[in-house]
């Protein structure tokens, strides 16, 4: 039978111990401090009537897999269940409590009514909602609707990059095929290399590479633009 020793008592922790003891291997589990729990804890301090919640905070119902972890500790029962939670904020309060409607809908309303955001946060917040409503339809939307714009800006770099870059390449089309056959792997640089410096038509090549430095200036300011007016 297998002995396995799992270091730190903490929701990691207690779930890898948890999973291996129903495997039957044997598990000692080391934790330094004298509680269990790590960071999702509560603590009694001295004086003091009331245990003071450390984390966790927000426990949900879509939280499967904490929820599955306290079922096979057998402490699910003792999870207190709220249908409301009052929030204050700018010293105002409000009561955050789901709607009959269909999720993600059922928070709306709630959203809506939440003290303390802007026109903005919650023009946002309708926007994240409908992509997830439209995410939970069909498998290829999450990617469209979440996956694809968290990492277009990435891509949009990296495209960029690249983009300048196909701009100023030289080495590889003159080292393998010297731009040929004919002129088809000639590029913008290593047609303005030939013109300046195997042609000598400085001024012709001058304007050429001012050109190029334009239209690289062009797509960088319209590609910075977009991004910023996205964050702001
Ligand atoms: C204030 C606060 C509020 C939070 N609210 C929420 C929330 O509402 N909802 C939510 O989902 N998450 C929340 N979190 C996050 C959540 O609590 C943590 O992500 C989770 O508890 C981390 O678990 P863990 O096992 O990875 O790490 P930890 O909980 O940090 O556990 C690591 C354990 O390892 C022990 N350890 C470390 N080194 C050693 C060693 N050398 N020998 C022995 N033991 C060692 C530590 O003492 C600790 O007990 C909150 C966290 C904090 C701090």
């Amino acid at each position: 039978m297998a002995r396995v020793v799992v270091i730190g008592g903490g929701l990691a922790g207690g779930a890898a111990a948890l999973a291996l003891a129903e495997t039957g291997a044997t598990v000692k589990l080391i934790e330094k401090r004298s509680r269990l729990g790590g960071r999702a804890c509560s603590y009694l301090p001295p004086g003091w009537p009331h245990a003071v919640d450390n984390s966790q905070h927000v426990l949900l119902r879509c939280c499967t897999n904490l929820l599955d972890f306290y079922r096979r500790l057998g402490v699910a029962d003792r999870v207190r269940w709220h249908d409301r939670v009052t929030l204050v904020a700018d010293d105002r309060t409000s009561v955050f409590r789901a709607w009959p409607l269909p999720p993600p809908l059922h928070l709306a309303p709630a959203l809506a009514a939440l003290p303390g955001l802007s026109g903005g946060d919650r023009a946002r917040l309708a926007l994240a909602f409908t992509r997830l409503l439209l995410a939970g339809r069909r498998r290829e939307s999450i990617f469209r609707s979440i996956t694809f714009p968290l990492i277009a800006p990435a891509l949009g770099t990296v495209a960029l990059l690249r983009l300048v870059e196909t701009f100023k390449i030289l080495d590889i089309p003159f080292s393998m095929l010297g731009g040929g056959p004919g002129s088809a792997t000639q590029t913008y640089s290593y047609y303005v290399y030939l013109t300046g410096l195997r042609s000598f038509n400085m001024g012709y090549a001058s304007s050429l590479a001012y050109i190029l430095v334009i239209i690289a200036m062009i797509i960088s300011t319209i590609y910075f633009w977009r991004v910023r007016a996205r964050f702001e």
